[in-house]
């Protein structure tokens, strides 16, 4: 072995290569002395240079059998993660088997890292733009009364800066008109101090909100609110608060999120989607202001940039946002909430598949600080844990305000093929109702999940349906503009006139999206004002523009996808309509039941949470069927003891852990001999390690198979704890991580989507 010639320390670095290993580089003596876990550093990589973090220092006494390359330049002067977050990062890496500089990677805002020329490190593009801060000083009492008598508004803007510290100027010029003489003769006084902050640059941040006090808490909220309070400052502790819709969970929170703001503690709260409720980050902006960040898609890359420095700096203590926020660098954490953690969006399913909901439990305990996810219909994940004690329970039975919990009824299709004018998207019982509705002058909300107009267009001589060239799935007609569009992969084009199978001018389109609601709720209800929500109605400001037009009364029948479930607070619809409860009941997916009733429960939930008696209707071809049934009586608890018998039957989650192993080529043949292939191997593997209860499923196609020109196979394993199912991935991921070529391979531990 050569000796080398500078005897600097050894490190172990995560590399930008998709194995899961880290490898050996040597840390000159000059640099040593800074380093830290959570830096970056230029190295050579396969002769390139690459960007690759500092994660510890090797054992000194370890042996290498080959040359330790040298590392060629330390590129931050400090960590860029937390220790609290870089620990955490470290374990969830760890837990979904998944690389580290990946997870790291994904930690940090975009456009952060430098480029290399030469071997020369060139520095990132992206800089902060930065705004004046201000900051309150102590005052006596004498000076602030002359104040006062001197000048109202200056005193009022001092008190805001007290109140409010760090006040950014954009802030003040929102909240005050042209405040900046007022603020330079506050400087000269010395009553505030000026400080540089990165900009905050959101459009979600910079609307006005006006602030709010808390109502007073019901008894309920009050026991929610003490035990959580505390707990907060003392060690890791889980709650889950199951409230029913309107009890005002989101008031328990904000209670919590000030309790831990008062012991300068920073605070996550993660919410399902930010530009589809913008209402939701508006009441914590106005209880909290200034202190609170948004974190969501539709940021530009400065913007998130700027916004992970405040939190960085703890300039800013609350991080509001999607699944990601759960990264977000807080300055002290002491608090997460995770709002509707039922639902499927905390789950990424591209690059790093984690789950935020479950990984925030993870941060909470490594940080020593408070978890608390709420729901409605809380996952059965959860409501497991709070059974056997994980997690502590807390309920709010009633509804906050005077409203109380719709009458749900069921419209038995069956029975309703035809409603008026013929068709059969709208029941006549269901017709009756908004009649009546509309007549006492309140609102109705129709649910349907399926956008567009019609999801096929089939010719009616041939039965030919116009499928997406690059997925297995049919494409769904939109109207204004008139489109196919395949709503996997985006593909849109015109429809054709006539069939390219047989040439038939006979060309139908069947089945029901939004759009063709919408269009037969103007024909029934001639004098109503109907407005649609949903994916294609666009996003931020439309959404916005069409809730606030709800709230207002301006809108008589609202139409729409899930976005309409989404925690909004609507007063004035008493009527809810349930179009096609099936839809996603017999998807091949053991949560199919979960969902229909969680989706069921949060969409009748939307009526009555005003004053007004609130109805739901539901129609349906499965009335028996348990979600169906539950949703109708409200009972959460029925259906998720029903639905636990059944998951502890076969093995599911919560009682057993799954991964799945996700093959894709371009080449059908090619994905299945892999698959196969990869199965006996792994059988081989098992055979040698019989003493691990571990289960395998497949290789099948999966239920999509054919998407974005990929096909699609996946192995499942199934195992009844997590740690048996870790300790023979591990003995895998080899294989996983040497694919043959033209096939790519993923694994997806706690999976989500079976599809
Ligand atoms: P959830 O999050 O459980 O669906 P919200 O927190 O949105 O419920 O509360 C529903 C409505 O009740 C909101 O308009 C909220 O302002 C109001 N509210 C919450 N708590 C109270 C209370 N203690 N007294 C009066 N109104 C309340
Ligand atoms: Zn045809
Ligand atoms: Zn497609």
């Amino acid at each position: 072995m050569e000796i080398l010639e500078n005897d600097g320390e050894i490190w172990n670095v995560a590399l930008p290569i998709p194995l899961r290993g880290l490898y050996s580089y040597r840390l000159k003596k000059e640099y040593a002395v800074k380093a830290l876990p959570g830096m970056r550093v230029m190295v050579k990589v396969r002769g390139r240079s690459a960007v690759g973090y500092l994660i510890k220092k090797a054992d000194p006494d370890k042996e290498y059998p080959y040359k330790i390359k040298n590392i060629d330049a330390l590129i931050d002067s400090e960590s860029l993660f937390p220790d609290e977050l870089f620990n955490f990062l470290i374990k969830a890496a760890e837990y979904y088997m998944h690389p580290i500089e990946d997870v790291l990677k994904g930690a940090l805002p975009p456009g952060i890292d430098p480029g290399f020329v030469n071997g020369k490190i060139i520095p990132p593009k992206i800089k902060v733009k930065l705004e004046k801060s201000f900051t309150a000083n102590k005052i006596d009492k004498d000076k602030l009364t002359l104040m006062e008598k001197r000048s109202k508004k200056r005193f009022e803007i001092f008190n805001y800066i007290q109140d409010n510290s760090p006040a950014r100027e954009s802030i003040l010029k929102l909240e005050f008109k042209n405040p900046s003489s007022l603020i330079k003769r506050l400087l000269e006084d010395n009553a505030i101090n000026a400080d540089e902050v990165p900009v905050v640059l959101d459009t979600i941040y910079t609307q006005t909100v006006l602030r709010d006090k808390s109502p007073e808490l019901n008894d309920e909220q009050l026991t929610g609110v003490n035990e959580i309070c505390e707990s907060i400052q003392k060690g890791y502790k889980g709650f889950l608060i199951h409230g029913i819709t309107g009890s005002g969970k989101t008031e328990v929170y904000l209670h919590a999120v000030k309790r831990a703001l008062e012991f300068d503690l920073g605070v996550i709260v993660l919410v399902p989607e930010i530009t589809l409720t913008p209402q939701l980050v508006g009441r914590y902006r106005a209880r909290f202001g200034d202190r609170v960040a948004v974190i969501h898609s539709q940021l530009t890359q400065t913007a998130r940039f700027n916004q992970w420095q405040l939190l960085k700096d703890g300039k800013i203590n609350v991080a509001i946002g999607v699944r990601s926020a759960l990264f977000a660098p807080v300055k002290n954490l002491g608090l997460i909430i995770i709002d509707e953690e039922h639902d499927s969006s905390f789950k990424q399913e591209k690059g790093f598949p984690y789950n935020a909901r479950d990984m925030s439990l993870l941060r909470a305990k490594l940080a020593g600080a408070v978890a608390v996810a709420g729901s409605a219909t809380p996952s059965l994940e959860s409501y497991n844990n709070a059974l056997t004690g994980k997690l502590r329970l807390l309920n709010l039975k009633q509804r906050a305000t005077e409203g109380v919990l719709p009458e749900v009824e069921l419209i038995n299709l069956a029975n309703n093929r035809t409603g008026p004018h013929g068709q059969s998207i709208i029941s006549f019982s269901l017709y009756k109702e908004i009649v009546k509705t509309l007549e006492k002058k309140e609102q109705v909300i129709l649910f349907l999940n399926r956008r567009g107009f019609a999801p096929n267009l089939v010719c009616k001589n041939c039965g030919y349906v116009e499928m997406c060239k690059e997925c297995s799935v049919s494409m769904t007609l939109h109207k204004r503009p008139s489109l196919l569009t395949c709503h996997y992969c985006g593909y849109k084009k015109s429809p054709p006139r006539i069939c390219p199978e047989c040439g038939s001018k006979d060309m139908e389109d069947t089945g029901t999206g939004t759009q063709k609601v919408e269009e037969l709720l103007q024909e029934l209800f001639t004098d109503a004002k109907i407005a649609r929500l949903d994916r294609d109605t666009g996003t931020g400001r439309k959404t916005e523009q069409i809730l606030e037009d709800v709230r207002d009364g301006k809108v008589d029948i609202l139409v729409g996808t899930q976005m309409i479930t989404k925690g909004h607070d609507f007063k004035g619809v008493s009527l809810v309509g349930v179009l096609q409860s099936d839809v996603g009941l017999h998807m091949p997916d053991f949560r199919a039941s979960e969902r229909t009733f969680q989706l069921l429960t949060q969409v009748a939930g939307r009526a009555g949470r005003g004053d007004i008696k609130g109805r739901a209707l539901i129609q349906t071809y499965s009335p028996t069927h348990q979600a169906v049934a539950a949703a109708k009586d409200h009972n959460y608890i029925n259906f998720a003891n029903q639905e636990l018998v059944f998951r502890k039957e076969l093995g599911y989650p919560p009682f057993g852990k799954l991964a799945v192993i996700r093959l894709n080529s371009k080449h059908s043949d090619k994905v299945e001999f892999a698959s196969n292939d990869l199965k006996d191997k792994i059988m081989e593997i098992l055979h040698n390690n019989k003493e691990l209860p571990i289960w395998i499923l497949g290789p099948s196609p999966s239920p999509l198979e054919f998407i974005q020109s990929r096909f699609r196979w996946q192995i499942f394993l199934k195992s009844p704890s997590y740690l048996s199912l870790k300790q023979f991935l591990e003995k895998i991921v080899p294989l996983i991580e040497n694919p043959p070529s033209e096939v790519r391979i993923r694994l997806d531990i706690d999976p989500v989507s079976m599809l």
